[in-house]
């Protein structure tokens, strides 16, 4: 059978996504791969639907063990026989799938990486025909990723036991070059082929805010979202507990998560978020690797992450299922300063240096005055459109200012202070001020001090954060940031290149956030009703709702109202499996509401 049968009989799916053609059919022609997709872009699929075409078992390693049950669920679901080995099951579930396994009775098998070091299964592993292995999330296996796991390295000698003549798939949603060329040498792929789909994740809306109450935000932010499926990360647990309080007394269905949880506390909480229990979870970033809930329709950030890797990451744990959803991020100074401290803490000098480096791309990404899109995508090395009109900068009907003569003041003072001082000593010049650090560096020297007196110390700030950021300055020393002058720095010196700076006023933030809520071509009422029968299937069946159909079909129902298997089967997400076992109670649904 071909692919693209295959994947409409499975998973119900009638195209594939950026990537995952090229993928399958380099994994069933035998190669070593590694796929590199944004979180969302749909990797699973690229070895599941390899695991159903080759003979024999296709050995998935996955770092989170509380996720594969889900992952297993959802497969069952599609009709495919999957199963799990994990340190949480009981010795009779345990034998029972070894026995499956024996029998030939199922096509994937999760196990985590810890697994390898068990003798006895590998000793069993070793009697069974693995058609191949896929490494999920494989850069945990990089130092230079953001979450190395030593039992990674156990991987590899999977190549020993099986003679070398083992295939790999490794999957990950992290893209830089070092991490990549990492994953290659260290799980050790003979000449893999590679690919790195595009990064954009076009339903997402990328909004950047810095409001004054980050609380009062969020809760006009939610008013009309009360029903929909959101994440909200905070960077401490007393934060999450601050904003998981604030929410419950405004009587939203909230929960939260954070590593201070006792075990069964964290199990809970999160299964109250998977199973629609609850809609919100606040959570610390310990919160949500492999979360696979499709249906998050938005991921609040109310601290600046710290860095634009972890931050791609979190946010597009929203809009899996590919329908719109926003990822808004909300920070003040006052972040950056945590952030800087909390590096500094570490004994490691080399080590600050990197986390400083990649904080202050994120420290960019909040500053930046180009499309939030674009600068995303350009960070993972990727050439993008100018503007994505998806994007809070795109969108934002703000006044700009012309800040040219006032960029060019700023440039002229680091240069004649010889570009040896940090903003905070530029500001105090250009403001002719004079305080301890002025009279000690003789600032009144310079020919560029007190030119901006008329200016805030805010204005100067912002105005140095957003020529930083859109690479007019360059940040060195990083510890004692070093404001330095470089080749764009003459564009605006010397060929009147024009700089403006936006005027937010944060008033008008409510109008836009309406603007973004977007319109839509189904009937909600209709999409709102089978989301109630969907809840009802998945309390009787115990597995989460967004496994029973993602938001994605409900939506594709609602708007195509199927009256009969013939037309649900053209639904989005419905595979022969799913028509037979659920068809009948959705169409039953549909034909009544529309009576
Ligand atoms: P990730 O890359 O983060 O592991 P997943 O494999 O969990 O992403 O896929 C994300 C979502 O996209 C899932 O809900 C999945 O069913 C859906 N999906 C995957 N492939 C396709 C496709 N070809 N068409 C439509 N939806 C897809």
């Amino acid at each position: 059978m071909d692919t693209l049968k295959s994947l409409k009989k499975y998973f119900g799916f009638d195209s594939f996504r950026q990537g995952q053609e090229e993928l399958i059919e380099n994994i069933v022609n035998g190669n070593d791969t590694l796929g590199v997709l944004p979180t969302g872009g749909g990797k699973s699929i690229c070895y599941q639907l390899p695991a159903l075409m080759l003979d024999g078992i296709c050995l998935v390693i996955s770092p989170l063990i509380s996720l594969m049950k889900d992952q297993v669920d959802s497969l069952k679901e599609n009709g495919i026989r999957a199963e799990f080995i994990n340190s949480s099951q009981d010795i009779k579930t345990y034998t029972e799938t070894l026995r499956k396994i024996k029998r030939n009775e199922i096509k994937i098998l999760y196990i985590s990486p810890e697994r390898l070091e068990n003798e006895f299964f590998i000793d069993f592993i070793m009697e069974v025909n693995i058609s191949f292995v896929a490494v999920d999330e494989a850069h945990c296996i990089s130092q230079w990723g953001h979450d190395f796991r030593p039992s990674y390295k156990l991987i590899p000698q999977i190549y020993d036991l099986f003679d070398n003549k083992i295939q790999i798939a490794a999957f990950t949603a992290t893209a830089t070059k070092a991490v990549r060329e990492d994953i290659i040498k260290n799980l050790k792929l003979s000449d893999p082929f590679v690919k790195v789909t595009g990064f954009d994740r076009e339903n997402l809306l990328f909004e950047v805010r810095k409001p004054k109450d980050k609380m009062a935000f969020i809760s006009s932010y939610l008013k009309d979202k009360k029903d929909l499926s959101g994440i909200i990360y905070a960077s401490t647990r007393k934060r999450v507990e601050s904003c998981y309080r604030y929410l419950k007394k405004l009587s939203y269905n909230v929960t939260f998560y954070h590593a201070g949880l006792s075990d069964k506390d964290k199990k809970k909480n999160q299964e109250d978020f998977i199973y629609d229990r609850k809609n919100i979870i606040v959570a610390t970033n310990a919160f949500g690797m492999g979360i696979d809930k499709s249906d998050v329709r938005y991921v609040i950030h109310m601290n600046m992450p710290k860095d634009m890797e972890s931050y791609y990451q979190e946010a597009g744990r929203a809009g899996r299922d590919g329908e719109k959803s926003d990822a808004i991020l909300l920070y003040s100074t006052q972040d950056i300063v945590i952030n800087k401290y909390l590096i500094s803490q570490s004994p490691n000098r080399a080590y600050q240096l990197v986390k400083l480096e990649k904080l202050q791309t994120i420290i960019n990404y909040v500053n930046t005055n180009k499309c939030l899109r674009a600068f995303i995508l350009e960070y993972f090395g990727q050439e993008a459109k100018e503007k994505c009109d998806n994007c809070s900068n795109c969108l934002d009907d703000y006044e700009k200012i012309d800040a040219s003569l006032d960029s060019q003041k700023v440039l002229s003072c680091i240069y004649r202070l010889d570009q040896r001082y940090g903003t905070s000593t530029i500001v105090d010049c250009l403001k002719g001020s004079n305080n301890k650090n002025s009279k000690e560096k003789n600032l009144k020297a310079v020919s560029t001090f007190g030119i901006m007196k008329e200016n805030d110390s805010k204005y100067i700030k912002d105005l140095i954060g957003v020529l930083v950021a859109d690479g007019y300055i360059k940040v060195s020393g990083l510890k004692y940031p070093i404001l330095k002058l470089n080749e764009k720095s003459k564009e605006v010196l010397f060929y009147n290149k024009k700089v403006f700076i936006r005027d937010l006023k944060e008033d008008n933030i409510k109008e836009k956030i309406e603007k973004f809520s977007g319109n839509s071509d189904y009937d909600k009422d209709l999409f709102n009703n089978l989301k109630k029968l969907r809840l009802e299937i998945s309390k009787k069946r115990n597995i989460p709702p967004f496994i029973v159909f993602s938001d994605a079909s409900l939506i594709d129902m609602a708007r195509l109202k199927p009256k009969n298997e013939h037309e649900f089967l053209k639904i989005k997400g419905v595979g022969e499996k799913k028509l037979s076992q659920y068809g009948k109670f959705f169409i039953g649904k549909i034909k009544e509401f529309e009576n």
